[in-house]
C-alpha cells in the first residue's frame, strides 16, 4: 500500500512527487511514456523562472533527477483505470497490474486535437506530425504546413524555420491568436508565408504525404497545395478516458478540480493541464503539483487519525 500513487509524471506530476517524498509519504509516480510530459517534446522554454533558456528536454531531466535523488518510487506504466474504495484506490494498468494506495493525485496531461480530415490516419508519421523538436529535422530544406495560430503554432513555426525548413502557417481563423510579440517575429521571418481563413479538408499523397486540401473558409472554394509535411498544433484534450466512470470530469472531459486539488472524491486529487483552468504552462502545473501534495498529506493525517 502506497500512501500516494501520482499518474503522469509531466511537470506536475513530478512536482508533486518532489513535495509529497519530502512530507515522507510513500509515493509512486506511473508514466506511460518518459518523464517529462509534453515538456520533453519543447524546443525550447524561456518562461519557468530561475533556469533563463532551457531546452524542454533538460528541464525534464531536471525534475525527473530531483525526484530519484529524493527516492521516488518510479514505475512504468498506462493506467487505465481507477477504483474508488472509499478507504484506499485501486490503480489499474494496460497490462493487468494493480496497485493500491490511500490517494492518488491524476497529472495525466492532454494530448494533441486531430484535425478531423480525411485521409488523417493514413498520413501519420508519414508527413503529419504533432511535434516539431521530434520530426522537424527531417523535413531540412522541404516545405511543411504548420496548421494553428495559437502560441504553440507560431513558436514552432519560427522554430522549424531554424532547422531550414520553409513554413506556410494555415489558421481556420483570418487572424492568428497568439500573442502579439510571437506574432510579429513570425510576420518579419520570410521563410514564413501565411494562408488565413483556410481550413485543411483532405492529406493527399499515394506512400507518403504529398499536398493538403485547403477549402477557403469564406468562399469554400477548394485548392490543392503541395506541401512534404504538416504540423498540427490546433489545441489539445485531456488525457482522462481512463476515469470517465468516475464522474469528476466536466462536459470537455476536464477534471473539476478546487483550489485544494480536490476532486468530488476523497482523496482523489487532479493537476495541471488535465483540470479546468484558465493558462496551462509548466509554472502553473508545478504550483498544482505542490498544492495536491500538502493537501495529500493533510488528508491521509486525517484518515490515520
Ligand atoms: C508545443 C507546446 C509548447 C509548449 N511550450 C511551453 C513553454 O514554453 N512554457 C510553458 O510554461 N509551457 C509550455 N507548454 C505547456 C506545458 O508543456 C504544459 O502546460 C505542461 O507540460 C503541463 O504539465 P502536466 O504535468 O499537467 O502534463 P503533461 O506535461 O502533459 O504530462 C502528463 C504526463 O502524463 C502521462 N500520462 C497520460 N495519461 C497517462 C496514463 N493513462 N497512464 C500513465 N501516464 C499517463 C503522459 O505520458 C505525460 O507524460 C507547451 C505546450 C505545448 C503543446
Amino acid at each position: 500500500m502506497y500512501d500516494v500513487i501520482i499518474i503522469g509524471a509531466g511537470p506536475g506530476g513530478m512536482t508533486a512527487a518532489i513535495y509529497t517524498q519530502r512530507a515522507n509519504l510513500k509515493t509512486m509516480m506511473i508514466e506511460k511514456s518518459s518523464p517529462g510530459g509534453y515538456m520533453v517534446d519543447t524546443f525550447e522554454i524561456e518562461n519557468y523562472p530561475g533556469v533563463g533558456k532551457v531546452t524542454g528536454f533538460e528541464l525534464s531531466e531536471k525534475m525527473f533527477t530531483h525526484t530519484q535523488e529524493l527516492g521516488v518510487e518510479y514505475q512504468y506504466g498506462d493506467v487505465n483505470g481507477i477504483v474508488d474504495k472509499e478507504t484506499h484506490k485501486e490503480v489499474h494498468t494496460q497490462d493487468g497490474k494493480v496497485f493500491k494506495a490511500k490517494a492518488v493525485i491524476i497529472g495525466s496531461g492532454t494530448k494533441p486535437r486531430k484535425v478531423g480530415a480525411a485521409n488523417e490516419d493514413k498520413f501519420q508519421s508519414k508527413g503529419i506530425s504533432f511535434c516539431a523538436v521530434c520530426d522537424g529535422a527531417f523535413f531540412k530544406n522541404k516545405e511543411v504546413i504548420v496548421l494553428g495560430g495559437g502560441n504553440s503554432a507560431i513558436d514552432e513555426a519560427i522554430y522549424l524555420t531554424s532547422m531550414n525548413v520553409k513554413v506556410t502557417v494555415v489558421n481556420i481563423l483570418d487572424s492568428l491568436q497568439a500573442h502579439k510579440g510571437t506574432v510579429e517575429k513570425a510576420q518579419k521571418n520570410d521563410m514564413i508565408d501565411f494562408k488565413l481563413g483556410y481550413e485543411v479538408t483532405s492529406f493527399n499523397g499515394s506512400d507518403k504525404l504529398e499536398s493538403v486540401t485547403l477549402k477557403n473558409v469564406h468562399s469554400d472554394e477548394t485548392e490543392e497545395f503541395k506541401t512534404d509535411g504538416v504540423f498540427v498544433f490546433i489545441g489539445q484534450i485531456p488525457n482522462t478516458s481512463f476515469i470517465q466512470d468516475l464522474g469528476i470530469t466536466n462536459q470537455q472531459g476536464y477534471i473539476k478540480a478546487n483550489a485544494l486539488m480536490e476532486t468530488g472524491l476523497p482523496g482523489i486529487y487532479a493537476i495541471g493541464d488535465v483540470i479546468e483552468k484558465e493558462l496551462r504552462q509548466i509554472v502553473t502545473a508545478t504550483a498544482d503539483g505542490a498544492i495536491a501534495a500538502q493537501n495529500v498529506a493533510k488528508y491521509i493525517e486525517n484518515l490515520e487519525n
